[in-house]
């Protein structure tokens, strides 16, 4: 089974909730840097208050604060303990920042998965989620920097030949069920 993970695609596809039943169900390291984010500013660190307003206007927090946190947590998961990163590469920058760390550390990434949805079933969902960045500008302006820094990174990935797409809309259940088909 690939234990490398990574999870792709616009805000709203669901990429939190299928990461966290994944990696609870295979121990698996779930590494969400929006997670991680929004607990350094829950914490009022000096990290935390570096990105709170860059994360209110729905931008992306600056590519080495990013990676610092990535390198520390992936730098201490034992080889062949397998890891699920979800929100995380965001841009072509931190894609080859990463394949340098995972280069470095011998750990490749083995599956890339992309989880697909309209621009419209997007919006409904996040505008019913009701998080601090999630009043229509924003998120609006969160799906233009997904469409214009993150996803360069299909191509990237399908061009080394990682990437696999599912159709995220369903319930849960089937969407996991269709992520899963792709593991083995
Ligand atoms: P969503 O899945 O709804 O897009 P996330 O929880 O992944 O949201 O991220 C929320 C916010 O945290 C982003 O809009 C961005 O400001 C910041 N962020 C998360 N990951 C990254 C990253 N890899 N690079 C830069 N900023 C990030």
């Amino acid at each position: 089974m690939k234990r490398r993970l990574l999870f792709l695609g616009p805000p709203g596809a669901g990429k939190g909730t299928q990461a966290q039943m994944l990696a609870a169900g295979r121990g698996l390291l779930h590494l969400s840097t929006g997670d991680l984010l929004r607990a350094e500013v829950a914490a009022g660190s000096e990290l935390g208050k570096q990105a709170e307003a860059v994360m209110a206007r729905g931008e992306l927090v600056s590519d080495a604060l990013v990676l610092a946190i990535v390198r520390s947590r992936l730098e201490g998961q034992p080889q062949g303990g397998g890891w699920l990163l979800d929100g995380f590469p965001r841009n072509l920058a931190q894609a080859e920042a990463l394949a340098e760390l995972l280069d470095d550390l011998g750990q490749p990434i083995e599956l890339v998965v992309l989880m697909e949805l309209d621009d419209g079933v997007l919006l409904q969902r996040l505008l019913s989620r009701g998080r601090a960045d999630d009043n229509e500008a924003v998120i609006r302006h969160r799906l233009e920097v997904y469409r214009e820094q993150t996803a360069p990174l299909i191509s990237y990935y399908r061009e080394r030949g990682l990437l696999e797409a599912v159709e995220a809309d369903g319930t849960m259940e089937t969407v996991a069920g269709r992520i899963a088909a792709l593991l083995e």
